[in-house]
Formats: C-alpha cells, structure tokens, sequence
C-alpha cells in the first residue's frame, strides 16, 4: 500500500468542492486500493484524519482514526453529509496536514450527526461528540474546499508547533490528549 503525497496550502484541490463518488465505483478494486492508501498514509503521518482532497484527489471521501485517549476506531466516510447536533461551540487546538507545522485555536460543534457510506457503500448515521466531532467537523470541511484556518475566530493563537508546545499547549477551553491533525 503506498504512501501518497499529502498537497500543502496552494494546491487547487484543498479548496475545490469535492465530487460526490458514484455507490458503483466503490466496487471498483483501484476505488478500495485509494481508501487502503489513504489509511496509510494518514498513518504514516501520524493524523487522525485524511481527507482525498489532501492527497490531490477532489472526491467526498475521508478517514479518520486516533489512538488515543479517547480511542477512535478506524472509519472511512464517503459522500458524507454533516449537521450539527449541538449550538455550542468548543475551542480546541487544531493543526492541519497540508499546513504543516502549525496549530490554532479553532471553534467547533461538540456534536455532530454524520450520514454518508462506509467502503462497502453499506448507510452510515450515527452521532459524533468531542474529538470525534472535531476531527469529522475537520475532513467534512476539506471537501468543500475549507480549512481550520477559514474557521479561526482569533488568528492570534496561530503558532508553530515548537513554540506552541512551549508556550500554548493547555491553555485550551478543554484539556485533550491529543491533538486533531488532520
Ligand atoms: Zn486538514
């Protein structure tokens, strides 16, 4: 399974409306062997979540899997639809894949309904909370051409990662463990 290149800020796929994916291509071996990729490729740059945008491909597919804690299985997401369960906001910390190195205070639903697909192109609905929440808050934006930085309120927190180690970590509205890069 290879690895592909993840396209940084610039690249015309990170802010072009991604297309919906027809169910009769999920069958397709080269379809799953594109999903496959992307799972590696998410791990190997130890995110937890890729969206097909980020790999130059403008299709409505993404996948998400953290560590943890909280641990969050692996799941793939085509043609997903995102509506938001809560009015509250919650800023966390985000940092994003295609913008390396950088971390911002970002406000986000902290709870989120998504339907769409699996890989099988079985129905998807279910209800997303906290850091979940966030990181498909996350990868939903990237097929619509959207990334953390458009949802920053306040660029101020924007900081590199060594710095905001340094000097920001923890000072969130919530204390996570864990970082959403995606
Ligand atoms: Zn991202």
């Amino acid at each position: 399974m290879p690895v592909r290149p993840i396209v940084r800020l610039g690249h015309p796929a990170l802010r072009t409306p991604a297309r919906p994916i027809p169910p009769g291509l999920l069958a397709d071996p080269a379809f799953q062997a594109l999903i496959d990729d992307m799972v590696e490729t998410m791990h190997e740059a130890r995110g937890v979540g890729l969206a097909a945008p980020q790999i130059g491909e403008e299709i409505q597919l993404f996948v998400y899997q953290a560590a943890g804690p909280p641990e969050i299985p692996l799941r793939v997401v085509v043609n997903p639809l995102i509506t938001p369960q809560a009015r509250e906001l919650v800023y966390d910390w985000e940092g994003c894949l295609s913008i390396p190195d950088l971390r911002g205070l970002v406000p986000r639903h902290s709870a989120v309904r998504v339907q769409g697909m699996d890989r099988l192109g079985q129905p998807l609905d279910y209800v997303v909370h906290g850091f979940e929440a966030r990181i498909v808050q996350h990868e939903y934006d990237h097929l619509n051409g959207v990334v953390f930085l458009d949802r920053m309120r306040d660029l101020r927190s924007l900081a590199f990662f060594d710095e905001w180690e340094d000097y920001l970590v923890g000072r969130s509205h919530q204390d996570l463990d864990e970082t959403a890069v995606g």
